[in-house]
Formats: structure tokens, sequence, C-alpha cells
């Protein structure tokens, strides 16, 4: 990867080779950051660029033998970690590889090597673990892990400059795997640069924030994210490209998910304004069991995201309503329809409101379906909506 392939996040390229100008590079550093906002690539073209043996003023050159080793991930002094997991009773078709026992890193390295290449260096925890077919459970940096990366970095390099360890998800490491790593930044072997990369600090061991130079890494601007989605998606308008932008808050995985939901963020905004407007007319029986019928045929899935959006309705109208507009993460047809609907919710109906929503999708877990689940939730839905907002 190189500095160019990143979107957005000028501030802190600058920043990286500006270390390697002054010659002042941290052997243990850690990129934090919510989402898909460039943690991973921008560490990888970080330590593409320090390795690199015809540095330019702004980015690695691309082109010699390090740069080339680099952006096939196969450089011989180039490491990866990552959470796995086993996955020997998987039927995914993604994934040819079968583990059964003591997950490491490298049992899936050409999931890896393919998975980073084809998101261009913007993972995703969750899509990470459906490629690799553990989606039902947890990954997880294991200790056999560490040992082996212990290992590795005991060695001399082989060609490059600088040994470069990667730890995506640092997150996950358990507590002896995060003790060995520890000691791994405590005592580094020579010439190892050790860079982490995380989204929640809250779950590091404080031993090891403490011995790690922070790089917040913030979410990608709004207009340079933009730029990009227009360049992925030719057809998106200007509105659309900044509603995506705003909803997405600055991660490109979640702005990429949005646009290939939006054709069913449409399906469940139009049944959502139906089933308002038939909860809030007097003497819409018939309207709501026709509806109730209508949704309990779709599949569990689709029930789920429905309610789900319904909980996201919800909670923007109570933001409109207490003028939190700057909070406010909505598209321009819904925003119409909110300006009339915020009005209905208040304080003392929201909690309920959300509770039986939660309760619905918790009950189509558990395969709890059917009409009576959507007539029973309308009815309630109907008595809240026109509750005011003093409880009665
Ligand atoms: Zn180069």
């Amino acid at each position: 990867m190189q500095f160019k392939d990143i979107i957005g996040q000028d501030t802190l390229k600058k920043r990286l080779l500006n270390s390697v100008k002054d010659n002042r590079i941290s052997h243990a550093q850690l990129f934090l950051g919510k989402g898909s906002v460039g943690k991973l690539a921008l560490a990888f073209a970080y330590a593409q660029y320090i390795n690199c043996t015809d540095k330019q003023i702004d980015d690695s050159c691309g082109q010699c033998s390090s740069c080339r080793k680099y952006a096939g991930m196969s450089h011989p002094d180039l490491f990866f970690s990552y959470p796995v997991n086993t996955n020997h009773t998987s039927t995914s078709k993604v994934t040819k590889t079968r583990v059964s026992k003591d997950p490491v890193s490298g049992d899936f390295l050409i999931d890896w090597k393919n998975y980073i290449e084809e998101v261009k260096g913007y993972p995703d925890l969750f899509q990470w673990y459906q490629q690799i077919g553990i989606e039902n459970k947890q990954g997880f940096i294991s200790k056999e892990e560490a040992r082996k990366i212990v290992h590795q970095l005991q060695y001399k390099s082989v060609e490059a400059e600088y040994k470069v360890l990667i730890v995506w998800m640092v997150e996950k490491m358990n507590e002896v795997a995060s003790n060995a790593l520890l000691k791994l930044i405590e005592e580094p072997p020579d010439n190892t640069l050790i860079f982490l990369i995380a989204n929640e600090k809250e779950k590091l061991l404080s031993t090891i924030l403490s011995r790690v130079q922070l790089i917040v890494v913030p979410p990608i601007e709004s207009e340079k994210l933009q730029s990009y989605l227009l360049k992925q998606n030719p057809n998106l308008s200007e509105n659309d490209l900044r509603d995506i932008a705003s909803l997405a808050n600055g991660d490109v995985f979640k702005a990429s998910e949005i646009i290939s939901n939006s054709s069913e963020m449409r399906e469940n905004f139009d049944l959502f304004v139906e089933w308002m407007r038939l909860c809030y007319k007097k003497g819409s029986l018939e309207g709501i069991k026709t509806w109730s019928e209508k949704t309990s045929k779709f599949g569990r899935e689709k029930q789920k995201s429905f309610l789900n959006f319904s909980l996201r309705m919800v909670r923007e109208s109570l933001l409109l309503n207490y003028g939190n507009d700057k909070l406010v993460k909505i598209m321009i047809h819904e925003e119409q329809f909110l300006s009339k609907f915020a009005p209905f919710i208040h304080l003392k109906n929201v909690p309920i409101i959300q509770e039986i929503l939660n309760q619905a999708i918790y009950e189509i877990e558990r395969n709890v379906s059917g009409i009576s689940l959507f007539a029973d939730l309308s009815l309630k839905m109907s008595r809240l909506l026109k509750m005011d907002s003093s409880g009665r």
C-alpha cells in the first residue's frame, strides 16, 4: 500500500512521513480509531515507506523490490497477526481453509492476503469472520500466535532494514498473548517495528498502552470520502453522497454497506411510513391486519432489519424534537416524513416504543413470528403514538 491509496487523512500522512524524515520512528505504535477509517492502510503504507529503497518526498516509490514485495504482501520481513478461530464445521464457500485446532493467523494467510487486496486495505471485523467461515464465533489472537510472533521476530531481517509486525485488532488478544506482546514491546529485537491496530482503547492492557506511541485515526473527512465514493459509484447524486457520508460517519466500510443496502433501506422506509400512518389513523384495524400479514411473510433477517430501521427512525425523531439537529443522521426523503412524524415521539413514549420493538426483535430471533406478533405490535404502537407528552 502507498500513501496515495489512502482516503483522506492528510494530516496523519504528513505526521508519519515527518517521523521518517526526522529519523524518529517509534518502535511500537498504536493506530487507534473507530471502524474502517484507514488504520491498517496507514500502518501498511507507513511500513512500506520506511522500507522503500527509493523514497519519494511524500510516498514510497512503488517500484523497488521492497515495494513490490510489500504490495504482494509477500515480503519476508513483514508479518501480520489478526483474529481467527477454528472453522472445521464451516459450510463457508468463501474459504477453502479448514482449521480444527489451535488456530493461528498464518493458517488463514491466503485468505487474509486475498481479503486485504479485495477491500484495498480497509477491512471490517465481521466481514473478515465471514471470509474465513467463523461468523458464529468470536475470533481471537491466541497464545500460540503470540509465541509464533516472538519466535519469528527473533531472527535477523532477511532483506529489509526493518522487520515489521502489524497486529490487526489487537484487542482480540487474550491475556497470555497480550503479556507476550508486552514483553516484546519492552525488549524489542533489533530493527523491529511493531504496529498495533485497535478499535477500542478500553480493551487493551494499560501496560501496553503506556508503552506505545498513540496515533489516533479520526473518521475520514466527509469531502474526501464523498469523492472516493463517487469514483466507485459514478451514478450517485450529490445529495446521496452527502447523505451517505454523513450516515457513515467517515467509515468507508459503512458507506459501502449503505450504498449496497440502499434499496433495502428504501423498502424499510416505505414500509415504516405505511405502518405509522395505519397506526395513527382511527379505525384502521383492517389495514393493520393486511399490513401485519404482509410483513409476517418476510424472512427473519428482513423482519429484523425493518424493526432495527424503525428503532433508528424513532431515535432520530426524538433528536429532531429536542433540537439536536447536529446529531441527526437522516436522508433527504426521510427528513420530509420525519418532520411531520417527529412531534408524536417524546420522552414519555420513546422508552416504551424502544422496548416493544426490541422485544419483537428478540422474539423473531427465537423464531416467534407470524401475523399476531406484528398485529400486536401495531396495536401497542397505535396507543403509544396517541399518548401525549405528559404521559396520558
Ligand atoms: Zn520503493
